[in-house]
């Protein structure tokens, strides 16, 4: 065992009333699993992570943990934080590979359908079928994890942790249909018609958001997802440009730098930077540049053109400058996040969507359709793992709640 996760672990205080835990969005049972791991008992602490939250392995890889966990630990505050996440990944990664879960008889006329196989869906199949109900998985893709297949880059997340994940899956008797979209041949109706008693929606936030502006449509200009999802089927020369600083432009941009590229350039609108601290520095650390208050006008093929933004004595936008400022890049990314491409789903089945496309449920996590639950970034729109497993958690207590009662 590594002995500097035991010599994190040592240095937890097992708080009375834990803070760290408090900061997680499912509330990790943190203090108890840092106990189980000094007591070695690492099969029962993966036991629990796993119920708590199917994604733990993922979690402690791509989880914002300086704003969660560690970010929350009492020790942090006069020294540093103890690192659960290094903790949590030991056991879950060690768990992943040796868990033999015991699933109940099945109660087979309470049949369960999930609809994509990102964070979201796979906590609501996981959750359902440990209590006993057949789950059938349909994905639209050829791999499972949603976005942690085709947006997080394989240097953040190894994707051969997917395929783990998914012969889990299947020993635990959940059934997986790949290249299966629901919304185009087999309909939510048919669903309900093949005797499915719940639906779960996990469809998730993938389409691009478009700028708005000319020249998107040039062949050297790229969305974000599109680029992660296959980055060596593109050659985005030397010099790339990207438009956004969340967290999916600082992941093109690093991968961009593994791929050849030999000079990033990322630009902001303002002076704020939507990613985490540590992806903004790992991205600095790799070799891309920051330019803040450039606001984007148009895309040419030499490169995007700018006008500097103009900002009042407390840094709020009010304008802009009128020069046009012209950049040069090889190929510009377009990184300003994702909204739902659920119109599949949603007009072939009648289920209500705000203006911006995100799917409304009410407190129960159901739709308007009856019977029909969903949560992760179709409801919340881009957010993050963590918080589709949140909200997938109790989507899964309404569809037990509810098949019990119908
Ligand atoms: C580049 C990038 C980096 C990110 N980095 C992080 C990070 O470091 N940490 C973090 O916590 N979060 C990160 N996120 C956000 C995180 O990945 C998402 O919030 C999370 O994946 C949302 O989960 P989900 O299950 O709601 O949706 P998704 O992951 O989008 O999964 C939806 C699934 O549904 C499938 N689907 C869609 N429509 C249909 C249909 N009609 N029929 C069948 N299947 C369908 C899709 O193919 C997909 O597999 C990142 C996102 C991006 C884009
Ligand atoms: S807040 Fe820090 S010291 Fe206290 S239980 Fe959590 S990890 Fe341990």
């Amino acid at each position: 065992m590594p002995l500097h996760i035991m010599s994190e672990a040592e240095r937890c205080y097992q708080c009375k009333k834990p803070k760290c835990q408090e900061g997680c969005p499912v509330h990790t049972p943190i203090p108890e699993i840092i106990k189980l791991f000094r007591e070695h008992n690492l099969m029962k602490a993966g036991e629990i992570l796993f119920r708590n939250n199917p994604l733990s392995v993922i979690c402690s890889e791509v989880c914002n943990h300086a704003k969660q966990c560690a970010g929350n630990c009492i020790r942090g505050k006069k020294d540093s934080p103890v690192h659960f996440s290094s903790i949590e990944n030991y056991i879950s990664e060690m768990y992943l590979d040796r868990m033999q879960v015991k699933i109940p008889e099945l109660k087979h006329d309470k049949r369960v359908a999930v609809i994509g196989a990102g964070p979201a869906g796979l906590t609501v199949a996981v959750l359902l079928a440990l209590e006993g109900y057949p789950v059938t998985i349909f994905e639209w893709k050829s791999k499972i994890g949603g976005l942690l297949q085709y947006g997080i880059p394989e240097f953040r997340l190894p994707k051969s942790v997917l395929e783990r994940f998914e012969a889990r899956l299947t020993e635990m008797g959940i059934q997986i249909r790949l290249n299966a979209t629901i919304g185009t041949v087999l309909m939510i109706d048919n669903l309900f018609r093949d005797d499915y008693k719940a639906i779960f929606i996990g469809t998730g936030a993938e389409k691009p958001r478009s700028l708005g502006i000319k020249g998107e449509s040039f062949g050297n200009v790229h969305f974000a997802l599109n680029y992660l999802a296959n980055p060596k089927a593109h050659h985005l020369g030397n010099k790339v440009a990207v438009i956004g600083v969340g967290n999916a432009a600082m992941d093109v941009a690093r991968t961009a730098l593994r791929n050849g590229t030999k000079e990033v350039v990322l630009y902001a609108m303002g002076k704020e930077i939507a990613a985490s601290s540590s992806e903004v520095a790992y991205a600095k650390l790799d070799g891309a540049e920051i330019e803040t208050g450039m606001q984007i006008q148009e895309i040419t093929e030499r490169g995007p053109v700018f006008k500097r933004t103009i900002y009042d004595e407390n840094d709020k936008i009010i304008g802009t400058e009128d020069e046009l400022i012209q950049t040069e890049a090889d190929s510009t990314i377009i990184a300003i996040s994702q909204v739902p491409r659920g119109k599949l789903v949603r007009t072939t089945s009648g289920l209500t969507a705000a203006e911006n496309g995100l799917l409304i449920v009410d407190e129960n996590y159901m739709t308007t359709r009856e019977g029909v639950f969903a949560a992760g970034d179709v409801i919340t729109g881009a957010k993050t793992v963590v918080h589709a497993v949140e909200g997938a958690k109790q989507a899964a207590l309404s569809m037990i709640n509810y098949m019990n009662n119908n």
